[in-house]
This record gives structure tokens, sequence and C-alpha cells, in this order.
């Protein structure tokens, strides 16, 4: 065999043995110990919806974590939702943590999450701590506004 066969061969094995993990192994941002396929993987892609206002807070935390905006406006309710949603990167944020601290059911269709979500920005660790409100209409839960923990 050649070098530059052996070289291939090499390389193949390498490939096969330290290769990107399939998806269904990387455990969710969100932090719930859960793979992202089957936590907030399926959400992000429309796949299912979720079923509780928490699972919903946890896929837009993910979403931010992985700066999907267009789901992040899908899932905001129409009433308070902008118009464009621009996830600036700069200074760099890296969102890194995720706690739900509390899930409240406030009424048949409504839900309050409250949670501290954790990032970095330009090397600076911060902490923003919220208490989200939703609504369900027609199955579907959304977010409605958030204020911010003193
Ligand atoms: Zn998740």
């Amino acid at each position: 065999m050649g070098v530059l066969a052996d070289g291939m061969h090499l390389m193949h094995n390498r490939a096969i043995a330290c290769g990107p993990f399939p998806m269904t192994t990387t455990s969710c941002p969100c932090g719930s110990g859960l793979a992202f396929d089957h936590c907030c993987g399926p959400l992000l892609a429309g796949a299912r919806r979720a079923p509780t206002a928490e699972a919903l807070m946890r896929s837009r935390y993910t979403a931010f974590a992985l700066g999907n905006a267009a789901y992040l406006l899908e899932t905001w309710h129409p009433k308070t939702r902008p118009e464009a949603l621009e996830l600036d990167d700069t200074p760099p944020l890296k969102w890194i943590g995720l706690q739900v601290r509390r899930h409240q059911i406030t009424g048949e269709d409504r839900a309050e999450v409250e949670f501290v979500a954790r990032c970095r920005i330009g090397g600076r660790a911060e902490r923003l701590h919220e208490s989200s409100r939703f609504v369900r209409e027609d199955g579907r839960w959304f977010y409605v506004d958030g204020e911010l923990a003193p």
C-alpha cells in the first residue's frame, strides 16, 4: 500500500473515532440534562409543540443560545412581539446556563415561569433573573412579557 493510501486509511479511521457526535448525544443547551433531540430540538424544528409554559421557556432559552431569532418571534405573543429581532452578537454573548426557579399555573391558559439565565458578555459573567408570563391559545403556549427580578 502506498503512503497516500495509508494516510487516507488513517484519516478515515480517525474520522470515525472522533468525528462530530450525532445531535442525539449532545446535551440540550437549556440544561435539562436531556439530549437536544429529546428536549428543545423538536420544538425548535417545529416537529412538536411545547406541552407546558416551562418547556416553551426552555426552548426559547435554547433558541437564544443557538441564535434562532425566527423561533423566538414565532413563540412570542402577537400582541407583544417585536416586529423584528436582531440577536446582536457584539460584544460576543454566550449563554452558559439556565435554572428554572418556579413554574406556576396562574389561570386556565396562563402560567408564569421564573428563571435565572447566565451568560458571558465579552468575558464578563452576567445573569438575567426574570419572571415571564405565558398564555396558551389554541393549544399553543406563547411568551407574553417578563419582569426582571430586583
Ligand atoms: Zn432543552
